[in-house]
Parts: structure tokens; C-alpha cells; sequence
């Protein structure tokens, strides 16, 4: 079993993606802008929000934070994002989920434009997806063919399951596999006989936020497992049970640990894995540093 390192390639991708920066910025005398907009002040939220905006930075990235009042209206974070729509110096739009409760989110993904949709969840975005017509991908089922392709993992052919069906995640990554000659099994909380149907899958990717959910009894030998799942643990036996090593060790200091949703016992039976942390979690990222780049360079007309 090989494990398929997100931190590494995750790196790799942001050294790309840093130098094609720095050269567009003597060729054009501009770079990219990225705007991320976050409304209230759910603690999961800002931290993702200050690690995208530290490592768009480091790359070269104009990056910049909107946080918005939790008790913000529909019409002002719709003009707020009308704005940015019209801003030349801002190349992706990124709206932080989830929103408040009294915010209808596909109102507010809707209204950005399209050619600014970093995260890709505008639905015209999602139907160039769909009909390969795009190749600019949402984050994390980029990062996820970006990783298998880097290994060179073949997927013509090969049966592919997917756990989770939601449009972060899920329904992208079912299209983008058919997409590149998979057959491809989307499945969700009403699946019947799951075990049965994961059991053929040559790969799996799991992203439905239940801790080692997916054990080894349920797969065959030589599957590939995509680990999507960020699994926040509290109690010591839980801990124990379901993370790895240097999360136990993290919950002796912090008092929590991560794991995804496939079981830590179940990579012995795979020929390659993506770990959680140091996965799918990392490359996300990445993507969303390339996909300002490739925006960026749409608008502009440099490719
Ligand atoms: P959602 O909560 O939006 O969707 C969960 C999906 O899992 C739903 O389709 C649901 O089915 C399905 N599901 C839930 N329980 C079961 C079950 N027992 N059997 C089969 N299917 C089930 O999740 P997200 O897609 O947003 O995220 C999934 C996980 O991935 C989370 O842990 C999240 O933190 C993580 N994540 C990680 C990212 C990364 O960068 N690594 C990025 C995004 C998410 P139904 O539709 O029927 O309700």
C-alpha cells in the first residue's frame, strides 16, 4: 500500500503555481486577486478562511478577507458581491459556507460571476462541468484527480464509488470520474446494501463526515481509498479507536484528533491511500490557489 501524500504534492502544486505568479506579474504588471467572503463567526470557518488567506499570500496572491456581521441582509452580501463582480482587481470570488441560517445560499452562490467562481458552485459552472465543457474544477474533487493522476493511477474502466453526494464534494467528483472513462456508482443515505456495492469498487472516495465509517470488511484487495472525510474527535476512547498514531499523540496536547471517514485498518487491504490529515485536505487548498491563477489568466486573456 502506497500512501498517497497530499502535503508533498499539495507543496508541488503551490511552488507552480507561486513561480507562473511572479513571471505573469513582470509580463502583465498585475496578479491575481482573491476575495473571500465570510459571513458570522463560525470558528471551522475562520480557520479555513486565514489559512487560504495566508497561503494566497504566500504565494503572490492578492488576498483579502470580508467578514461580514452574522446578522448581515440578503440585499447587502448580494451587493457586497455585486461589487466584487465589478472589480477588476478581483479575479475569484470565494463565499465561505455554511452562511446564517436566514440566508439562502444558492441566492447568494448564484449571484457571483460565473468567470469569477473560484470555488465552481455556480450552477452554470457545475453544468460546464457536467458536459466537459470546463477545466477549471471545485477544490476538493480537483485536488482529488490531481493526486490520482500524479500517481498515475488509471482510471478507464474502472468502477468507481463514491460515498456522499453533496455538491461540494460528491456530485463534481461522480461527474468528473465518468468524465474520465470511470463507471461510476454515486451513492448516499438511501443506498441499499452499501458493503455489497462498495465490495467491487477499485476505488472509493469517501466524503460523508462519518468517523471510519468505511471498514475492511467492505473492500476488496488492491481497492484505491480517497479519504475525503475531516472527522473532529473528543473522547479518548474515540481517539483511540479511530486515529492514527500522530493524532493520538495530538489529542495528549490539544484534546481532539482527526480522522476521516474510512477505518484505519481498512488502507492494509488498499494499494494506495490518501491519510487524513496530510490528504485530500491539503490539495484542496492547492486548487483553490490554481484556480485564481487560471481565472486570473482567463480574465486577462493570457491563455
Ligand atoms: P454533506 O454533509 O453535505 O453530505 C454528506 C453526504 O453523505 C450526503 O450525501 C449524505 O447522504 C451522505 N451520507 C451521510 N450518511 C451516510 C451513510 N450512513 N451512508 C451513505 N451516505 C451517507 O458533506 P460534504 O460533502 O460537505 O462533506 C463530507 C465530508 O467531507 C465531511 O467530513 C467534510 O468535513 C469533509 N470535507 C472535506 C474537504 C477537504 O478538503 N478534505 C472539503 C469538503 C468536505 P444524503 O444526501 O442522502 O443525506
Amino acid at each position: 500500500m502506497t500512501i498517497l501524500d497530499g502535503k508533498i504534492l499539495a507543496d508541488l502544486v503551490q511552488q507552480r503555481v507561486q513561480q507562473e505568479v511572479e513571471e505573469l506579474k513582470i509580463r502583465t504588471g498585475k496578479v491575481p486577486g482573491l476575495t473571500v467572503v465570510i459571513a458570522g463567526n463560525d470558528p471551522a470557518s475562520q480557520i479555513y478562511v486565514r489559512g487560504k488567506n495566508k497561503t494566497a499570500e504566500k504565494l503572490g496572491i492578492e488576498s483579502r478577507v470580508l467578514e461580514l456581521d452574522a446578522s448581515v441582509s440578503s440585499s447587502e452580501l448580494l451587493d457586497t458581491i455585486s461589487r466584487l463582480n465589478m472589480d477588476g482587481d478581483v479575479h475569484g470570488i470565494l463565499v465561505q459556507m455554511p452562511l446564517p441560517d436566514h440566508l439562502d445560499e444558492w441566492e447568494i452562490l448564484d449571484h457571483i460571476d460565473p468567470a469569477k467562481d473560484v470555488d465552481r458552485f455556480h450552477p452554470v459552472n457545475l453544468g460546464m462541468l457536467t458536459l466537459q465543457r470546463t477545466d477549471i474544477y471545485p477544490c476538493t474533487p480537483a485536488g482529488i484527480l490531481e493526486t490520482l493522476d500524479h500517481y498515475k493511477i488509471d482510471l478507464s474502466g474502472t468502477h468507481a464509488v463514491v460515498l456522499g453526494r453533496s455538491f461540494i464534494v460528491g456530485k463534481p467528483m461522480a461527474a468528473m470520474l465518468t468524465n474520465r472513462n470511470a463507471t461510476v456508482t454515486l451513492c448516499h443515505s438511501r443506498t441499499r446494501d452499501l458493503p455489497s456495492i462498495l465490495k467491487q469498487a477499485d476505488i472509493i472516495v469517501a466524503a460523508i463526515g462519518k468517523p471510519g465509517f468505511v471498514t475492511a470488511d467492505m473492500v476488496k484487495d488492491g481497492v484505491v481509498l480517497v479519504d475525503v472525510g475531516i472527522n473532529r474527535l473528543d473522547k479518548k476512547e474515540d481517539v483511540l479507536a479511530l486515529c492514527d498514531e500522530s493524532q493520538i499523540k495530538k489529542f495528549e496536547k490539544k484534546g481532539y484528533g482527526i480522522t476521516g471517514d474510512i477505518h484505519k485498518e481498512t488502507f492494509a487491504k488498499s494499494s494506495y491511500y490518501t491519510p487524513v490529515p496530510g490528504g485530500i485536505g491539503a490539495m484542496t487548498v492547492a486548487m483553490l490557489m490554481q484556480n485564481t491563477l487560471r481565472l486570473f489568466k482567463k480574465q486577462l486573456h493570457l491563455d
